[in-house]
């Protein structure tokens, strides 16, 4: 669009400052977080959005190709919005042993060519550490070309309680056995009220902060996650957002941000009728539109989270501005449980997926350096 035609389109909108304020660099505050939140005008931000990402990564989006391990289904926390944990003893309920994460990873490279395994699980007091630091650890010794993008800071918070040992500590050992970033999930909205309604047994959101902190003063790169649509305000929204941008303008530790929407399928969220606001496509692209005007000059990369929303909303953010399609996640077991997911995606339908909207694709590795073009 000619640069005299966007002056004068998005002169008409309603976020019209904050939108010429985020193309010129500045950062924004809380306030006109909180507007973009509750404005409709959707089509302005995703042209903004639009242009940010273009500025810095041209036509090129870019996926990685993995697995996720869900290692164990046993967990204490009985979160409502979930449908995958177990209680422990239940009849379903399951640990995958080491020899088998290692199968499982080196299968998937030989057969598939991943970079990364994703291994995120529930909070299992029977695992102490050592069952971490064996899997890592075997897991380097067979595929060492494999990036270990491991757990939440809640899962190091289960850790370190069955240890008797600090986050920091469990966070420097996992590192030293070869976890090469921490993927970070577990957020949800970083607000106690929220936290109080839907996972009251979880971490509160200083904890989930200071773990992350931790984990960035030791050299980790980490992954800042959001997940909406259950009970949250607009306002609990925007102060997520600036919550991230906080710790990230501290530490710079968040290579990525990944929103998604929740999935209310078999979960106790759903049979409650407690859900505040259903998502869908057009909630999709605000946050997408949002996270990249909010994160601009921040977090680099962002992610059109196709897991939740499907392949096609996801072709569709990365024209509101995500730059990452995500993995091919084979392996998946958490959205699952809730019937959400449809398909298995392979690198060949990811790519023809990006390629079918218009853009370059790229395979990257876990820390976002492009392996190759397709
Ligand atoms: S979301 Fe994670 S912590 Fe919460 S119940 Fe499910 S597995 Fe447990």
């Amino acid at each position: 669009m000619r640069a005299s035609l966007l002056q004068e389109f998005l002169g008409r909108s309603e976020i019209s400052d904050i939108l010429q304020a985020a193309l010129s660099g500045q950062r924004l505050g809380f306030d006109e977080c909180l507007r973009l939140v509750k404005s409709d005008d959707v089509y302005s931000m995703g042209l903004v959005a639009n242009i940010l990402r273009q500025k810095k990564f041209a036509d090129t989006i870019t996926f990685i190709n993995n697995i996720i391990l869900n290692y164990t289904n046993v967990c204490v926390t009985y979160c409502k919005f979930c449908a995958f944990y177990r209680p422990p003893g239940h009849e379903e309920s399951y640990t995958v042993p080491i020899e088998e994460i290692v199968r499982r990873v080196a299968t998937s490279r030989e057969m598939f060519g991943i970079t990364q395994v994703l291994i995120q699980g529930g909070h299992n007091p029977n695992l102490n550490l050592q069952y971490y630091e064996d899997a890592f650890r075997a897991i380097k010794a067979k595929c060492p070309e494999v990036g270990i993008n491991g757990l939440s800071p809640s899962e190091v918070d289960m850790i370190s309680r069955v240890e008797r040992s600090s986050t920091r500590e469990v966070l420097s050992r996992l590192k030293a056995a070869g976890m090469d970033t921490f993927a970070g999930g577990g957020a949800e909205i970083l607000e106690d009220r929220v936290k109080d309604e839907i996972s009251p047994l979880k971490i509160r959101s200083h904890e989930w902060l200071r773990i992350m902190e931790e984990a960035h003063e030791i050299g980790l790169k980490s992954v800042a996650t959001m997940m909406y649509g259950t009970v949250e305000t607009e306002k609990e929204r925007a102060s997520h957002i600036m919550k991230i941008a906080e710790l990230q303008e501290k530490t710079g530790g968040f290579m990525v941000f990944v929103p998604w929407s929740f999935e209310p399928n078999k979960t106790e969220i759903q049979a409650e009728g407690s859900i505040k606001y259903p998502s869908g496509g057009h909630s999709l692209l605000k946050m997408i539109a949002i996270s990249r005007i909010m994160f601009n000059g921040l977090i680099d990369h962002l992610q059109s989270s196709w897991l939740t929303n499907g392949i096609g909303m996801a072709q569709l953010a990365l024209n509101y501005g995500a730059d990452d399609f995500g993995g091919t996640l084979i392996g998946e077991e958490v959205v699952s449980a809730t019937g959400a997911r449809s398909t298995e995606l392979t690198s060949g339908k990811i790519i023809a997926a990006v390629k079918q909207a218009g853009f370059r694709v790229a395979e990257r590795d876990n820390s976002y350096r492009i392996i190759k073009y397709h």
